[in-house]
């Protein structure tokens, strides 16, 4: 796969970006930057890039898909106010040993997701 320059604009993006972006906040942000570039070469870029194993897929309950450049164990803090998904910072090497039904399961990694409020909104009184 030949390595392009909205691929590089889009790994890039996601890698400056602390808070996880979906890929239509990708497709946003980086036709700021490439007023060319077209929602499918985002949207097929990202796919391409979990594919390749140089980001990650996340979940969110309301079935929007983010993207993760962080490919080390690590927890997530979701504001459920404004959206925005952080890392949590943690010191030292995950705990993986987990048990399931009895039987020892193979943790590849982890995503916990704790739901709250992030300073910004917890700061604000307007809800
Ligand atoms: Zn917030
Ligand atoms: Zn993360």
């Amino acid at each position: 796969m030949r390595i392009t320059a909205q691929r590089l604009e889009i790994l890039k993006y996601l890698i400056g970006n602390p808070i996880h972006p979906t890929a239509e906040e990708i497709y946003r942000d980086v036709k700021g930057e490439q007023p060319n570039i077209s929602r499918a070469t985002v949207y097929n870029t990202v796919n391409m890039l979990v594919r390749l194993g140089e980001i990650r897929e996340l979940g969110c309950t309301s079935g929007c898909r983010r993207f993760e450049p962080d490919l080390t164990p690590h927890d997530h803090a979701l504001c459920v106010k404004c959206g925005r998904l952080f890392d949590i910072e943690s010191e030292g090497e995950k705990d993986t040993r987990v048990m399931v039904m009895g039987k020892p399961f193979e943790v590849k990694y982890t995503d916990i997701t704790y739901h709250g409020l992030c300073q910004t909104c917890a700061g604000s009184d307007d809800n």
